[in-house]
């Protein structure tokens, strides 16, 4: 029931229909019995100044950026954290005290999800990605942040991939980073964990990334996809033996962060984790 009590928060993004966002947090919500409700604002990328004032304006208690928003936000904030500062993207609003404070749980989330679903450590590992664009941007700084040994890029965008190279020489030089491309042989067998951070995959007749002869025995793969659930390289990898998540995990951890910045209670991370899956 919604009162003048409810509190709010929402997601901005352009288009957020598709989002699962709402389904997450209001199951989130509803579990832990906390008087708040989550909303979609599709707001458009010229509108995105007035929506970060609108936030204040309107008392809403926190929301989450996605595309197109997730760097242009950051200009009109109080405050980020350090993580948002590092990955360049904010995903999270906390509004407190007349405060409105940027995070970035995307990074922690994929951590969080590579451990749980993987059995993953990237300490002195070697990481072949795929994509240097929002979401592989995170996942490098993430896996660097962990102490990568080393991490082989690729990214049709020769610009993002030379950017987020940059960025993890310059705060990471412990991590070794190369950008190559998808016919790296001897990087790939090498290599400990393969990510996809592209969005090559969701589509049924997309082709697979890499060539599966050069996965070796010790390969895990971590799609950032949840939708469709398995990608033709997961199926792949799973053909050969080998362990491979899909990005469901990533998904509900980072939700689960940002519940948690914003309530100051645990997250009920199984129940959001079914209310997705069911979906
Ligand atoms: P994005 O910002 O568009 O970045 C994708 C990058 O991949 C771009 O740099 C793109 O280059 C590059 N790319 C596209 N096709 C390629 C190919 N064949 N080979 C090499 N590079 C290629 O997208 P994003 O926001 O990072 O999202 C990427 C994927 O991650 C999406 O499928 C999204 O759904 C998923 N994701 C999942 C989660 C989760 O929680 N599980 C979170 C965020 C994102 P161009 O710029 O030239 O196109």
């Amino acid at each position: 029931m919604i009162t003048s009590k409810t509190k709010i928060y929402g997601l901005l993004g352009y288009p957020v229909k598709h989002s699962f966002s709402p389904l997450i947090h209001n199951t989130a919500f509803t579990a832990k019995k906390i008087d708040a409700c989550y909303l979609c604002f599709e707001t458009k990328p010229e509108n995105i100044k007035e929506a970060i004032e609108g936030i204040r304006a309107l008392n809403i208690q926190g929301v989450n950026l996605t595309i197109p928003h997730k760097e242009t936000c950051i200009s009109y904030l109080d405050k980020i954290d350090k993580d948002a500062e590092l990955i360049g993207a904010v995903n999270t609003i906390v509004h407190k005290e007349n405060k409105l404070i940027g995070y970035n749980t995307d990074g922690e989330g994929f951590s969080k999800a590579l451990k749980e679903d993987l059995n993953f450590d990237p300490r002195d590992k070697t990481i072949f990605l795929f994509g240097a664009g929002g979401a592989g941007k995170t996942v490098g700084i993430s896996l660097a942040k962990s102490g990568a040994r080393q991490i082989f890029i690729v990214d049709k965008n020769k610009k993002k991939a030379g950017a987020l190279a940059e960025n993890i020489g310059k705060n990471f030089p412990c991590t070794a980073v190369e950008l190559t491309h998808s016919h790296n042989q001897e990087a790939i067998k090498n290599a400990h964990l393969l990510v996809n951070a592209t969005p090559i995959g969701m589509n049924p007749d997309d082709n697979l990334l890499i060539n599966p002869v050069y996965f070796s025995q010790q390969l895990l793969v971590f799609d950032l996809i949840y939708n469709p659930t398995e990608t033709k390289l997961l199926r792949t990898a799973r053909k050969k033996g080998l362990k491979a998540a899909n990005g469901l995990g990533m998904l509900v951890q980072q939700a689960a962060l940002s519940f948690e910045l914003w309530t100051g209670e645990k997250a009920p991370i199984e129940v959001m984790r079914k209310a997705l899956q069911n979906k």
